[in-house]
């Protein structure tokens, strides 16, 4: 197996092994929104960008294979500055609507711009304005504004549910996601696309699969909904478990949903007072 030195740390991955899952089993995290385990490379959010010996420019990670030998390095001011160059792109146009937004303090954009990003705004312009709460089948809901186009959802089409039915369309700053003339995000596994969006641009329709976590501990377990038993993950309030065994005059506890982590959709999920937590369908 090559071995690669990582941040001076050297390690054995298996042949084939890209950078930022290399850096992973290293212990370091390389920022990415693109990148996915489960789908084709992309190369499209160009956050990933580390430094490699004897390479004259930063590359991406997600797209370079480790070799035997190979030293990279994640966090020299090279790459630092070309994060924090790459968050300022990718959020020109972001209508930065946080204190209203409902993914806010479990977005990529927020948590990447507070660990990579730091930087003073030099946009002066109007921004381009996008649609906002486009319905793209019966259970999502675009809000293109938000989008960063990392093409997860569109590959998940692709090569997961092989129905294609979403594309990038237009050009430069006016791209935006879109469905296929006469198609409809409808497919079995529909609600996924939401769990794979790493800004919160897709949500469900019903904002009923939104995840809120919170404050909240999670749990790894099995759906029982039905026959399938996907993975998924429940969430549970600690803090209102807390109020409940005090006896105090607590607010009603706050329904959440897990992730699906297998093939499986969603489920819905609810914390139940008293402090057990229960799937209920
Ligand atoms: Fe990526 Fe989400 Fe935009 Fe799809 S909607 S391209 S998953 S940011």
């Amino acid at each position: 197996m090559p071995k690669v030195t990582i941040n001076g740390k050297e390690i054995e991955v298996p042949a084939g092994t890209n950078l930022i899952e290399a850096a992973r089993a290293a212990g370091v995290e390389v920022p990415h929104y693109c990148y996915h385990p489960g789908l084709s490379i992309a190369g499209q959010c160009r956050l990933c960008m580390v430094d490699i010996d004897k390479v004259p420019r930063p590359q991406i990670a997600c797209n370079t294979q480790v070799a035997d030998g190979m030293v990279v390095e994640t966090e020299t001011p090279r790459v630092k500055d070309t994060r924090r160059s790459m968050m300022e792109f990718h959020l020109i146009n972001h209508p930065l609507d946080c204190p209203v937004c409902d993914q806010a303090g479990e977005c990529w954009l927020q948590i990447y711009y507070m660990k990579h990003g730091l930087y003073d705004p030099r946009m002066t312009d109007e921004k381009v304005h996008k649609p906002k709460a486009v319905p793209l089948g019966p259970h999502v809901m675009l809000d293109a504004e938000r989008c960063i186009l990392c093409s997860r959802c569109v590959r998940f089409c692709d090569e997961i549910t092989g129905t294609g039915e979403l594309g990038i369309f237009q050009r430069g700053d006016h791209s935006e996601i879109g469905l296929f003339p006469g198609t409809a995000l409808e497919n079995l596994y529909s609600g996924n696309v939401i769990d794979i969006c790493p800004v919160g641009a897709l949500t469900d329709r019903d904002f009923r699969f939104q995840v809120r976590v919170w404050y909240l501990d999670t749990t790894r377990s099995l759906c029982n909904g039905c026959a399938r038993g996907c993975n998924v993950e429940i969430h549970t309030n600690r803090e209102r478990m807390h109020h409940n065994q005090g006896k105090r005059v607590a607010r009603s506890s706050r329904a959440t949903t897990p992730r699906s982590t297998s093939g499986g959709s969603a489920t819905w999920a609810a914390t139940a007072s008293g402090g057990s937590t229960t799937t209920v369908g």
